[in-house]
């Protein structure tokens, strides 16, 4: 390795030219590491503190509780954040789009600690921050407050639910769109609105994406509505979505519909997995931040069991990066397993977790090159 990037990859029998530094991995297996598509640090709680929820009756409800429940820890949101990232890191993870909440009431507050997360972690991990009206674009008039954020170095815009939160697709998506235009910023928006609903608002973002030229830069997340209409409307949208370079990013959700991958992918839409949730939040007490367990869940949900498939699961969570290639950024995982599907399989610890050529984190970090240098 080199400045960061693969600068030789020697086969095995293969003499190491005396003088070169090396460090003996000892068997461990050599993976690329992993990118989390849409998570969220700002919501997490405490692990070691049990916080009650009730049931919800519906979203406004659930977004009521969580900003209760979130105003109670907000002293320690940094803190809490910074944990949620250092558990991503163990776990693999070197890349992540974060969602972060913004309304009139909290303001910039969220935004503000995950630009210094972002700066502090910038050597370990590469980060993306979306702007996140968690409480309704339109509907907690959160417009001039995500203008901000983008003025101070939000990724993309994002949203909630056109129809079922804001009351109104065209006019949501005329400010998400704006938003995007006037800072050169992609668009990621959550969607849970159901079946022919949530179908209409994708038609619309295309739209939208055809207008403004935003091709390739529009992301839609969750889309439950895709695994809720019938096949033939998937296959006939996926066809659009596929001109316009729109990405769906999932959680692998098991209990809800899942937008249907194998059909997306056939048509070639690209799909993106997220882990969503971390650990104990609002939302859900079964959080997990380890993307190595959401691609097996993924495979073994569409009983993916062969090779070939699992190999491809494993490129979800690792896009792009399935082939380690000289010139290549030194991002990448050690780990005790055969192959990347063994792995898959098995979910076995990180022994060590590497960003740009540099040991990040891993239970393996004290026995690591850096530190046997430091030790010297
Ligand atoms: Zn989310």
């Amino acid at each position: 390795m080199e400045s960061g990037k693969i600068s030789v990859i020697r086969p095995f029998y293969e003499q190491i030219p005396e003088g070169e530094p090396v460090w003996d991995a000892d068997g461990l297996l050599l993976l690329p590491s992993f990118r989390d598509a849409h998570v969220h640090l700002d919501k997490a709680f405490p692990d070691n503190q049990w916080i009650s929820r009730s049931r919800t009756a519906s979203i406004f409800d659930q977004f009521r509780m969580e900003k209760e429940l979130l105003s109670s820890i907000k002293s320690r949101q940094l803190e809490l954040s910074k944990r949620t990232l250092d558990s991503m890191l163990a776990c693999g993870t070197t890349e992540a789009r974060i969602h972060v909440d913004i309304d009139p009431e909290i303001g910039l507050s969220h935004f503000e600690n995950m630009l210094l997360l972002r700066e502090e972690y910038s050597s370990h991990m590469s980060i993306e921050l979306v702007a996140f009206p968690q409480q309704g674009l339109l509907r907690s008039n959160s417009v001039p407050y995500l203008r901000e954020a983008l003025i101070m170095g939000a990724d993309a815009v994002g949203g909630v639910d056109p129809a079922g939160v804001d009351r109104n697709v065209e006019r949501c998506l005329d400010n998400v769109f704006q938003l995007a235009v006037e800072f050169d910023a992609e668009i990621d928006l959550h969607l849970h609105d159901p079946g022919h609903l949530g179908v209409y608002t994708i038609e619309k973002m295309l739209d939208f994406t055809e207008m403004a030229g935003w091709r390739g830069k529009v992301a839609v997340s969750h889309a439950y509505c895709l695994g809720e209409v019938d096949a033939g409307v998937v296959h006939e949208l996926a066809e659009r979505m596929a001109e316009e370079q729109m990405t769906v990013i999932t959680s692998v959700p098991i209990d809800s519909a899942m937008p249907p991958i194998e059909i997306l992918i056939s048509h070639g839409v690209s799909v993106d997995i997220g882990t969503d949730h971390t650990g104990l939040d609002a939302w859900t007490p079964y959080g997990d931040p380890d993307l190595l367990r959401r691609g097996r869940r993924l495979a073994e949900k569409l009983t993916w069991n062969d090779d070939s498939r699992m190999a491809f699961a494993f490129g979800l969570i690792s896009p792009k990066r399935l082939e380690l290639q000289v010139g290549a950024p030194a991002d990448f995982v050690l780990v005790k397993a055969l192959n990347p599907q063994h792995a898959l399989a098995i979910s076995p610890p990180r022994d060590l977790v590497c960003k740009r050529g540099v040991p990040v984190s891993g239970s393996q970090l004290k026995n690591s090159w850096v530190c046997e240098k430091e030790e010297q």
